[in-house]
């Protein structure tokens, strides 16, 4: 039984049913995938805003973010969040895994790792030593889709950063062309890469919009799970075991709720304690994202194609020939970098985009302009999942403290300070018409620091 049928889920569904002796039973709280904007690239914001397919969470008052409450999406749906992410397709630093392993953790070293990448993907240019081409996911590598894109990786050597010829093969740190979870122009998930496929196997089930509300236990081993099949509580049980792959709030959740974690909370929530485990929705972190924006002499963004006919003969084109600007995720160029020079390896994602635009469409400027983004990726501000309530449909308190440590918010310095030198170059001379965020009013290390407060997002 598998609680979950997002990016995890989907993966483990195909894989335990290829084996004829497993059944296997997907248990999904959200809908089947439908519709177009969640098949096109470039139609992030509508996935963001599309609550039929996301939890839209927002976190308790983030302390050191000014007391807002932020967003924080979550797919809702099958395939889960690669059904409304932003298909960037990183496989993150060696060293990650390395340090995991370093910890204890033998078995996730990126040697131990490198064969399940490999097998994972179908790399549109080709496998080699660290890229594989035969598996289920497509992996598609961005091209240049406008000169801002050129400028930004021009910029890049300009201002004495590396290239790199693939971040996600032999060398991550540099800057170069990223890679997308696309296939032919669209949206390719989890969803698609493995358990479509596997739909038609007689021995796996899957139920959706159904909530899992409990994890069943027989003392100490969960034997089944208790699920809301559309207005009907009921029970099923696992003739083998039970797979929680609920994402990284819902699965500690779930646990809560089925009580395993802290003692003193399950009690407060009245809930019985099946094992005191008070790690259970600790260390929660996330990645936190600032966007330098400015505003552009030449008529070479993507603006035209967010509104109006523009916006039309983009759709139409996408529609017809699967191309164009909507056939992108608009993060066509980015680059892993230390912000400063002591850094074993990269700590800053900075991501380019041919367009003023906040991820969800909200915070959009209304002609020609590009922002670079600085993304937090290794942060050490951390953060928690609490119940709020016993009541398995109240959502959990999230909590993430973004900037709370010291080490974060001397990231975000550095890294705004190298982003601006970046735009600085000369290669964007000739866009470059003034920068709208921050402004020039942002220049201390106290303004960087108070403008992050205000402006800074999830980068998820
Ligand atoms: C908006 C957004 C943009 C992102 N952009 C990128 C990107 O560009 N590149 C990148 O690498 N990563 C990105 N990420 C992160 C990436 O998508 C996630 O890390 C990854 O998909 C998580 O996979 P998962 O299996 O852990 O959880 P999910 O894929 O979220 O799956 C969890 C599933 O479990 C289901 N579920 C939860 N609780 C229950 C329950 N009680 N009963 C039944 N079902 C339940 C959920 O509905 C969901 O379908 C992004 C994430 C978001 C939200």
């Amino acid at each position: 039984v598998i609680v979950g049928g997002g990016t995890a889920g989907c993966v483990l569904a195909y894989r335990l049913s290829e084996s004829a002796t497993n059944t296997v039973l997907l248990i999904e709280a959200g809908p089947p995938i439908s519709g177009l904007m969640s098949r096109i690239p470039a139609a992030l914001d509508f996935a963001l805003h599309d609550d039929r397919f996301n939890w839209c969470y927002t976190t308790d008052p983030e302390p050191y973010m000014g007391n807002r409450r932020m967003s924080c999406p979550r797919g809702r749906v099958l395939g889960g969040s690669s059904s409304i992410n932003g298909m960037q397709f990183v496989r993150g630093n060696p060293n990650d895994f390395d340090s995991w392993a370093a910890k204890g953790l033998d078995t996730w070293s990126y040697s131990h790792c490198l064969p399940y990448f490999k097998r994972m993907e179908r790399f549109q240019r080709g496998g080699d030593d660290y890229r594989g081409d035969h598996g289920p996911l497509h992996v598609s590598p961005a091209s240049i889709q406008t000169p801002l894109d050129q400028a930004f990786l021009d910029a890049a050597l300009q201002a004495g950063h590396g290239y790199s010829e693939d971040n996600n093969g032999f060398r991550q740190d540099g800057f170069g062309l990223s890679d997308k979870n696309t296939y032919r122009g669209r949206r390719w998930g989890a969803f698609d890469a493995y358990l479509k496929p596997a739909l038609k196997r007689e021995n796996l089930h899957v139920e959706t919009d159904c909530l899992t509300h409990r994890i069943i236990f027989d003392k100490k081993s969960a034997i089944g799970v208790e699920y809301d099949l559309r207005g009907e509580v009921i029970q099923v049980y696992a003739e083998k075991e039970v797979l929680i792959s609920g994402g990284s709030i819902n699965s500690p959740h779930l646990l809560l709720l089925s009580g395993i974690g802290d003692t003193e909370q399950l009690k407060h929530h009245g809930l019985p304690v099946v094992q005191h485990l008070p790690g259970v929705g600790k260390n929660l972190q996330d990645h936190l994202d600032l966007r330098i924006q400015v505003k552009c002499k030449e008529p070479v963004s993507h603006f035209p194609s967010t509104k109006g006919i523009g916006r039309l003969a983009a759709g139409l084109r996408w529609l017809v020939t699967r191309s164009g600007v909507c056939a992108t995720n608009l993060l066509d160029v980015a680059g892993y970098i230390c912000s400063r020079a002591e850094l074993e390896f990269p700590n800053i994602q900075s991501t380019f985009m041919a367009i003023a635009a906040s991820y969800d469409g909200s915070h959009s400027f209304a002609g020609h302009g590009y922002q670079a983004h600085i993304d937090l990726m290794k942060p050490t501000s951390r953060g928690s999942i609490k119940l709020q309530s016993a009541n398995p449909k109240k959502a959990p308190s999230i909590l993430f403290n973004y900037l709370q440590a010291e080490e974060d918010r001397r990231a975000v310095i550095e890294g705004f300070k190298l982003t601006r030198v970046l735009l600085a170059q000369q290669s964007f001379d000739k866009f470059r018409d003034g920068e709208l965020l921050p402004g020039s009013s942002v220049n201390t290390d106290e303004e960087i620091l108070a403008w992050a407060k205000v402006s800074g997002e999830t980068e998820y």
